[in-house]
């Protein structure tokens, strides 16, 4: 199993702080049955990691996995706080995307709204070549408000990704409960961790897994680990159209 959403490089945001905790964390992404992280680093206002850096530390985990013979493989990547440079910065070579050989990127809005220029900043990625993915769409309170926003960006030609402990309630039942909307509307493409650390901001992979194969049978759940394969491939991903989420008024999502 593939995990494209993961703090997992040490000292260089609010993920990981120490090389100790890098493999803390990576003996239980092992224990959790993921083959292959494409890490995913912030790069916003606050930690603003570019990709010089990121490959340093990716080779840095690469060692610690060689050091200590774990079944895993680690490729770069980022998480991309949307912002105006953005495309600029990317052909600067300040950004990376997953895996540093594909062309999916992660994007993260600011976690209080959405922001009025994604739509036309989205369209500017895809015509310079680059797949955005749109990072936990459920935990944004602009989309909490109105789902429907992630309708228009997924109709746009935007791919989406939950995060697993979402799925499993940690953030709530409010957005355990959209999760599940947004999986039944095939608004979103990729199950990934965004884990910070074992305890508070853990992996939940297996118990998300184990929650979809439930739910909605084991095609779904086999859908989003072979998108997550087509991310770091560099493969094309054909998602199933997707519809809006039928609220009862505004109401309906409480
Ligand atoms: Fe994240």
């Amino acid at each position: 199993m593939i995990d494209i959403h993961c703090h997992i490089l040490p000292g260089i945001d609010d993920g990981a702080k120490t090389a100790l905790d890098t493999l803390t964390m990576l003996k239980s992404a092992v224990d959790e049955g993921i083959t292959t992280i494409a890490v995913s680093p912030h790069h916003n206002p606050q930690y603003n990691n570019e990709r010089p850096l990121i490959l340093e530390k990716v080779a840095e985990v690469q060692q610690i996995v060689r050091e200590n013979q774990l079944p895993i493989e680690i490729l770069p990547g980022q998480e991309v706080r949307i912002y105006g440079d953005l495309l600029q910065d990317y052909a600067a070579g300040k950004l990376v995307t997953s895996s540093d050989r594909s062309h999916y990127m992660l994007i993260e809005f600011p976690s209080n709204h959405v922001p009025k220029y994604a739509t036309q900043l989205f369209y500017d990625m895809n015509l310079n070549g680059l797949q955005p993915i749109l990072v936990h769409p459920e935990r944004n309170a602009g989309i909490i408000e109105n789902p429907d926003l992630l309708y228009e960006f997924v109709e746009q030609g935007v791919l989406s990704q939950i995060t697993a402990s979402s799925i499993t309630g940690h953030f709530g039942k409010k957005i355990q409960k959209l999760s599940f909307q947004i999986i039944e509307n095939d608004l979103t493409h990729f199950v990934a961790s965004d884990a910070h650390n074992v305890t508070s901001r853990a992996f939940k992979m297996r118990e998300a897994f184990e929650i979809i194969t439930d739910q909605y049978g084991f095609s779904t759940a086999q859908m989003f680990r072979e998108n997550g394969q087509a991310v770091i491939a560099d493969r094309t991903i054909y998602p199933n159209s997707p519809s809006k989420i039928k609220t009862k008024k505004f109401f309906g999502l409480f």
